[in-house]
């Protein structure tokens, strides 16, 4: 069809302003970032999606929330921008990944900032139904360092899993792998969010915090078939949290406690309380509604009954006979198998302290872990094994000691770099900026770090 120019008349000059014309679509205040993995077990963290959002806008994580976050918030979480206000913020940041006050109001205002409206399932509030704070969330970070070192070699996102910030998951839902909880340069705990959080580096000591699987040293025997079922089971509970946040209430746990009580005891509240290893009280307090189960005691009796949690979320208890009578013999041999105090294997336990004792500081396990392994109480390690379980105390604290003093050099170091580079710049070394500059700030609290600042400083003057 032939088209003459001349008939196609041109918009009005009125037409051209006009903005129903050119609707312009919302702009969102910060960069749209998509969140990693929603409706899947390998979901993000909100942690690990506020730190990405700081990275991507160039800016450290502490600048985005105190000067972009904080002030549109409901309520006041860090009162003041100075070094200790945010870090009392920071020493509970593990709450922007749970169910309560935090989690609502910064996902909400994120959500505002970044026009999303599912930044929620980045948290545990899809659940705040049935969920007790209690041992749920990890004050401090742990990490597969196999994921980290492989999405690093793939070229893929670095981020945390909402995963990792529940108590109950203690091996990588990939690789099977322990999850890791102190930096394996400077031993630290590291928050989930700090000063200058960086993906996948310590906040302390900057190192990275992958490793490759090859050079991953682990005793994967060790692991339990229970740690493994674990972290699958809450894989499912967070892949399938859209589904059920509009299900869950908070009557929804004592319904389902009721019904298996029912199904498995005939109502029997005291022989479900001993097939489970229960107090009596505790499990009348869940039968009455009184109180609600921890995450991990739900867990526990959804492994002995072989149900996954979303099963017992749904009362889905549908079971043959069969799988019954072999869980109630699972049962009783386990009972059999279970060590008492008297008759286990001390020579085993001595042999196991021994040979950690010998192995290098850095990789010198605790205690606790050392029970955990052996599947025996701690006070029964101390109290056989007195000596042994001393100097392991005593190899570990003097590896942490000196891991402290090898941090505190570095900042030196540090300190002295970012006053060359500031005199580069013709600026003048004040606190503040130096602290800017380095990868630990909060280590002018040491008072060999402020002295040779002060030397440092002093020098300078002289020399002018
Ligand atoms: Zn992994
Ligand atoms: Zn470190």
């Amino acid at each position: 069809m032939d088209i003459k120019l001349t008939q196609i008349q041109p918009y009005s000059e009125d037409e051209l302003w006009s903005p129903e014309k050119f609707p312009m679509p919302e702009r969102s205040r910060l960069h749209h970032l998509e969140p990693i993995g929603i409706g899947t077990p390998k979901v993000e963290s909100l942690t690990s999606f506020v730190t990405r959002l700081a990275n991507s806008h160039e800016v450290f994580p502490s600048i985005l929330l105190s000067r972009v976050i904080n002030p549109l918030l409901q309520q006041t979480f860090i009162k003041n921008y100075t070094s200790r206000g945010l870090k009392t913020f920071f020493n509970r940041s593990h709450a922007l990944n749970g169910y309560g006050t935090i989690a609502t109001d910064f996902s909400n205002v994120i959500n505002q900032l970044t026009l999303h409206n599912q930044l929620q399932f980045l948290t545990l509030i899809p659940f705040s139904n049935i969920l007790v704070t209690k041992g749920l969330l990890r004050p401090y970070k742990a990490w597969c360092p196999i994921c980290y070192q492989e999405w690093k070699q793939n070229k893929h996102l670095i981020y945390d899993l909402l995963l990792w910030t529940l108590k109950d998951v203690t091996v990588c839902l990939i690789h099977q792998y322990p999850l890791i909880q102190n930096c394996p340069h400077c031993c630290r705990q590291i928050h989930w969010l700090s000063w200058k959080s960086n993906l996948g580096y310590c906040s302390y000591c900057s190192q990275w915090l992958g490793i490759a699987q090859n050079k991953a040293i682990s005793n994967n025997s060790q692991i339990v078939n229970q740690e493994r079922w674990m972290v699958n089971a809450l894989g499912e509970l967070l892949a399938n949290a859209y589904q059920l946040s509009s299900l869950l209430t908070p009557e929804h746990i004592q319904k389902s406690f009721n019904i298996a009580v029912e199904k498995y005891t005939d109502g029997n509240i005291a022989a479900f309380a001993a097939m489970h290893q229960i107090p009596k009280n505790t499990c009348w307090g869940w039968y009455t509604g009184k109180n609600c189960p921890s995450l991990s005691a739900l867990l526990q009796i959804c492994y002995s009954l072989r149900l996954s949690l979303s099963q017992f979320l749904m009362q889905d208890f549908q079971q043959t006979a069969t799988t019954l009578n072999k869980l109630t013999f699972e049962r009783q041999s386990s009972k059999k198998a279970r060590l008492s105090p008297q008759n286990f294997n001390l020579e085993l336990i001595e042999n196991t302290l021994t040979t950690i004792l010998s192995q290098s500081s850095e990789s010198l396990p605790t205690l606790i872990d050392v029970a955990k392994q052996l599947n025996i109480n701690r006070r029964l390690l101390s109290r056989h094994f007195p000596e042994l379980c001393r100097q392991i105390v005593d190899k570990r604290r003097h590896y942490q000691h000196l891991c402290h003093i090898a941090s505190i050099d570095k900042c030196c170091l540090e300190i002295e770099e970012a006053i060359i580079t500031l005199g580069k710049l013709g600026e003048y070394p004040t606190e503040a900026r130096v602290c800017e500059l380095i990868s630990n700030p909060g280590y002018f609290r040491y008072k060999k770090v402020r002295l040779l600042y002060k030397k440092e400083v002093q020098s300078i003057i002289r020399s002018l």
